[in-house]
């Protein structure tokens, strides 16, 4: 029988992430659908935005969002998200991910309803695979798979 602190159902960036802060204090179990890299986040390719250029705000971002979403998001997560977008970014890269970059600067693409270059991303249209690689490989021994 399976005894564990923390049972996580699926193998995305959520939980791949939750699963690494959760295990220095817990006893982590990852249920995955076969392979750990059936995920969204393994076929994800484009990018992630965030508002980390400093022709950028955050507010632009959530602008840009909301009006894409013909503003039929929620105003407080649109706000709670693109807030938080810019943080996430740079605990990835402290984390390993490595996103595409020229001269030490992260490559920004513009896409969509985004009106500055916000789109950070890695291995071209790869993000998700190189990304989902990454948090694997940081993954402790202690955390059981399954
Ligand atoms: C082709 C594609 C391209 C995309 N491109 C982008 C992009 O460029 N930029 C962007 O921001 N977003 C993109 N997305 C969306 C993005 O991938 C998702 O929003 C994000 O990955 C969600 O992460 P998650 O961890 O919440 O969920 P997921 O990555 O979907 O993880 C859910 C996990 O739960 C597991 N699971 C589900 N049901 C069960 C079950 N019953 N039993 C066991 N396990 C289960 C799944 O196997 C998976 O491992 C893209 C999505 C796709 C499909």
């Amino acid at each position: 029988m399976l005894k564990t602190d923390i049972l996580i159902i699926g193998s995305g960036i959520a939980a791949l992430q939750l699963a690494t802060k959760l295990n220095q204090h817990y006893d982590v179990t990852i249920v995955t659908k076969g392979k750990i890299t059936n995920s969204n986040s393994y076929l994800a390719q484009g990018g992630i935005a965030a508002a980390i250029s400093e022709s950028d705000h955050v507010y632009d971002h959530a602008y840009d969002t909301l009006k894409a979403g013909e503003y039929f998001n929620l105003p407080f997560i649109v706000n709670y998200v693109t807030k938080k977008a810019p943080n996430i970014i740079k605990q990835l890269i402290n984390d390993g991910v490595i996103f595409d970059h020229i001269n030490q600067q992260l490559i920004l693409g513009k896409e969509g309803a985004h009106q500055q270059r916000r789109i950070v991303h890695a291995g071209g249209d790869a993000t998700g695979k190189h990304l989902i690689n990454s948090l694997i490989n940081q993954l402790d021994d202690s955390i059981t798979l399954t």
